[in-house]
């Protein structure tokens, strides 16, 4: 039988991330991508690779955002237009029970899109230029307790499919570990 997990897309490859400077940040996420994948690869669980929407939308070169950037209508749009694919790849492997396990879905915590359990919210918009008080807009970003707008996407999408109790969404996230690495 063989075990299917879905993964958030830069968790196979990080260059779709937006470019990112806290270092200690990026070396504790590292740490924990790596025995999480250390840990599928030695399990034998195969992982499908959901498309990055931000990448995919705005590529290399964007910003960083905010969850409350991308609730509109023309991004949730783009986040089903590139699920459904993922989606009929769930329902055939769920159809034949009898040959796969599906694990579920790991997306990224404190992700705009793919967070899981915490995403970030702030309200921001406008140009840069000939504006006051910059710093306080950028501090204002706050962690919050709900899912980014991709991972918002896709539970509606696992719900309308009525697959809601068999599909398990989990997320990576240095601080709780054990979220992801208990998905295996
Ligand atoms: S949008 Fe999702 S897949 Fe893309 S870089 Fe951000 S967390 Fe990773």
């Amino acid at each position: 039988m063989k075990k299917i997990l879905f993964v958030s897309h830069c968790i196979l490859n990080t260059a779709s991330k937006v470019v990112l400077y806290n270092q200690a940040d990026i070396d504790a996420e590292e740490d924990l991508r790596v025995r999480f994948l250390t840990k599928a690869v030695q399990s034998g669980v195969q992982l499908v690779q959901l498309p990055c929407p931000e990448f995919t939308l705005y590529g290399s070169q964007r910003w960083g955002h905010v969850s409350n950037q991308f609730d509109n209508v023309f991004f949730r749009n783009h986040c089903r237009k590139i699920l459904q694919p993922i989606l009929d790849q769930m329902k055939e492997y769920l159809q034949h029970g009898e040959m796969f396990e599906v694990l579920g879905v790991v997306g990224i915590d404190g992700s705009p899109s793919c967070g899981v359990d915490y995403t970030c919210e702030a309200n921001w918009f406008g140009s840069f230029e000939g504006r006051t008080g910059l710093q306080e807009t950028l501090d204002s970003c706050v962690l919050v307790k709900k899912s980014g707008i991709f991972m918002q996407v896709l539970k509606d999408m696992i719900q309308e499919e009525q697959l809601q109790d068999k599909i398990k969404i989990s997320s990576l996230f240095a601080p709780e570990p054990e979220k992801c690495l208990n998905m295996i």
